[in-house]
């Protein structure tokens, strides 16, 4: 299988190469050439473990030998504190899969987990060395951190914005103190240590040097780990229950998730609808309901991983949606950019596409619905989950059990749940002991050039 760029100005590459190049050159995404109908196997993939399903999911997508790619998933997964790695908990009337069982207890784990060994992997083979620089307003950092600790061939630098990440993310991040690990906090905001990151990127004397390499969720491998959850727990719902679909409720951010959910339908899991629920931050859900897909202001919620304005995994979307046509991609593309907003006509039900359903979550409901799962069930929801279980309580149906995906533990957003609940209800004992740990992080001026100068001072280079 080859990877296409959505712009169409790239020769199509393998699998390794689409992994290592993140972005394609030509500004676009990478995409399969195709994409594997599975509905064949389906039957027999419900009785597989979360490893060996993995194998099965991602094999037809790649050009690792069977062996190697068995071990690379075993590895990434065997760092999960649940058995299932991602376990289905029934509560009330909704389906919870718990996706956050990883080393950071955010689902950012389940994608990034892998895509550390199989970055070490790749070089290996090739007898390279990569350095990967990022920003994070929060769980992508951590997540990232944790996959790439400690290894020989990976140098990871990754910004913050200075007092601007909840204190929780920050001790995840700078209490890792293996030598391949640096921190950087900031002095800016997020918007400026992204900056900082993409004129690194550009700068090709200094990507090509560094062998610069991507983490963020533009990279192909990261949509492809989550392809397999969503076989994992619709297959496992549908044969308990008997039913012929399910749905799944997935808070959004930037499109990375639930694109990974409408890929597993386009590879024949059936999905009765994908609903997507955005928090006050609604872009994605403005466009789902009217077809116009238009910037604003980006603000602050409780769930901070869903405010963003300017989704990076959507114009993977829009390439299937306007018939993988490459020319009509980027005219939409060069519409946002310029104006700030595109538009795509609605088909005949008056919807952009009959798989969504999608709406935004409000501060106040999503408290709520903390306080009364909290209540009714003693479950505690985080508030990205509870956006998602929120709006997907909205949009049931009889016949299609509802899957609402649980992408971060609660304790991780332990501010959110005392607003909720008045009291501090959330705890998990790894969060608890980062408190006494040791840091190392350098605080650094919002300057490319101090930036620049660090990564090189510091970076392993081939
Ligand atoms: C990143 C994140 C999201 C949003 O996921 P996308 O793939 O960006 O849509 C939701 N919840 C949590 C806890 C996250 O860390």
């Amino acid at each position: 299988m080859k990877y296409i760029s959505t712009r169409g100005g790239m020769e199509p590459v393998g699998f390794q190469d689409a992994v290592m190049t993140g972005l394609a050159r030509d500004g676009g995404l990478l995409l399969p050439d195709s994409i594997p109908d599975v509905s064949d196997r389906l039957e027999h993939w419900a009785s597989l473990s979360y490893a060996e399903l993995a194998f099965e999911v991602m094999a037809p997508f790649t050009d690792i030998p069977e062996e190697a790619l068995r071990h690379l998933v075993n590895q990434s997964y065997s760092t999960f504190r649940h058995d299932e790695v991602t376990p289905l908990v029934t509560v009330g009337d909704v389906r919870i899969l718990e996706l956050f069982h990883g080393p950071t207890l955010a689902f950012k784990d389940l994608a990034l987990q892998f895509l550390g060994n199989l970055f070490e992997y790749i070089l290996e083979a090739r007898n390279q060395r990569m350095t990967i620089v990022g920003a994070t307003s929060g769980d992508t950092g951590s997540a990232a951190i944790y996959g790439v600790r400690g290894r020989e061939r990976m140098s990871i630098f990754i910004m913050h914005p200075r007092g601007r990440v909840s204190p929780t993310q920050e001790k995840q991040m700078t209490s890792v103190l293996d030598d391949n690990v640096f921190n950087m906090a900031i002095e800016g905001t997020f918007d400026d240590c992204q900056s900082i990151v993409k004129a690194l990127f550009n700068d090709l004397q200094f990507r090509d040097r560094y062998r610069l390499g991507a983490i963020n969720s533009i990279n192909w491998a990261r949509v492809l780990a989550q392809i397999v959850y969503y076989f994992y727990a619709g297959l496992r719902v549908m044969r308990d229950t008997g039913a012929a679909r399910v749905r799944f409720s997935v808070p959004t951010g930037n499109f990375g998730d639930i694109f990974a959910g409408y890929m597993a339908a386009r590879m024949g899991l059936p999905v009765g609808k994908l609903i997507l629920a955005t928090n006050e931050n609604d872009i994605l859900s403005r466009f789902f309901n009217t077809g116009r897909y238009s910037k604003g202001t980006v603000s602050s919620t409780l769930s901070p991983s869903m405010d963003i304005q300017v989704a990076s995994n959507f114009e993977r979307y829009l390439y299937y949606h306007v018939g993988e046509d490459p020319g009509r991609l980027s005219q939409l593309m060069d519409d946002f950019s310029q104006h700030g907003a595109l538009a795509v006509p609605l088909a005949a039900d008056g919807g952009v596409n009959a798989l969504f359903e999608a709406a935004a979550g409000d501060t106040a409901g999503t408290l709520e619905t903390i306080r009364r799962f909290d209540a009714d069930h003693g479950y505690l929801l985080d508030p990205h989950t509870a956006v998602g279980v929120h709006v997907g309580l909205q949009h049931t149906c009889a016949d299609e059990p509802l899957i609402c995906l649980a992408t971060a533990h609660p304790a991780k957003f332990g501010g959110a749940i005392r607003k909720a609940l008045g009291r501090d209800a959330a705890h998990h004992p790894i969060l608890d002991e980062l408190a006494l740990l040791p840091t190392r992080c350098d605080d650094l001026p919002g300057l490319l050039e101090t930036v620049r100068d660090y990564v090189s001072e510091r970076a392993v280079h081939s």
